[in-house]
């Protein structure tokens, strides 16, 4: 059968961290952890945050319970429950208003504090989804450049992972990050 070029995968190595982008589910990962979209609440919600509570089942939502809430921007970590990654890092995009409060620099503050805390805990593989693309209404090829950027960045400057997985749900959402990928490696 012919691919088109939508289907293709695509990742690129920077020092010794693979960055990789593929469609799909992200509760199906076995990367060491996976990146949940989550409320500042830590309250559960639709989405991908539905999606991972769901299959991963009540003990990630009583540890989210005790750990009590995460600020806009900030990361917290809980073990995986029945997924098959061993944790999920929580952690809270910025609600997409006009751009103009912050919007760009919490982004990227969630990605930056994800990353971190997955290598102070010694995690070597990590997905993402895209966060604040979904019901928190961030522009998806202003979001994809920033959360690549930031991505890229981190791992120019950090050893420690070994990959960096973005797990796109849609065709348009995997086509956007792949063309703002191509175009920052240019
Ligand atoms: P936010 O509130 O941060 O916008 P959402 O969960 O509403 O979070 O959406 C973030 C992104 O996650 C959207 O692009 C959405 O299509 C995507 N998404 C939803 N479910 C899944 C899933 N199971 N795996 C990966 N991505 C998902």
């Amino acid at each position: 059968m012919i691919q088109g070029a939508w289907t293709q995968n695509m990742q690129t190595t920077i020092n010794s961290t693979t960055l990789s982008l593929i469609k799909g589910d992200i509760i199906h990962e076995e990367t060491d952890t996976i990146v949940n979209a989550a409320n500042s609440r830590l309250a559960g919600g639709g989405g991908v945050d539905g999606a991972i509570h769901r299959a991963g089942g009540p003990k990630i939502m009583e540890e989210c319970r005790r750990i009590g809430g995460c600020p806009t921007g900030s990361a917290v970590i809980t073990s995986g429950g029945n997924l098959k990654a061993k944790y999920v890092i929580h952690t809270v995009g910025p609600i997409y208003q006009d751009g103009k409060h912050d919007e760009a620099k919490l982004l990227a503050n969630a990605y930056k504090n994800s990353l971190a805390l997955a290598v102070k805990k010694g995690i070597k593989t990590i997905s993402f989804p895209s966060i604040s693309t979904g019901a928190y209404g961030y522009p998806i090829n202003e979001a994809a450049e920033s959360a690549l950027k930031t991505v890229m960045d981190f791992i120019k400057t950090n050893k420690g992972l070994s990959l960096v997985r973005f797990v796109l749900f849609s065709d348009r959402d995997f086509e956007v990050y792949k063309k703002t990928l191509a175009m920052l490696t240019a």
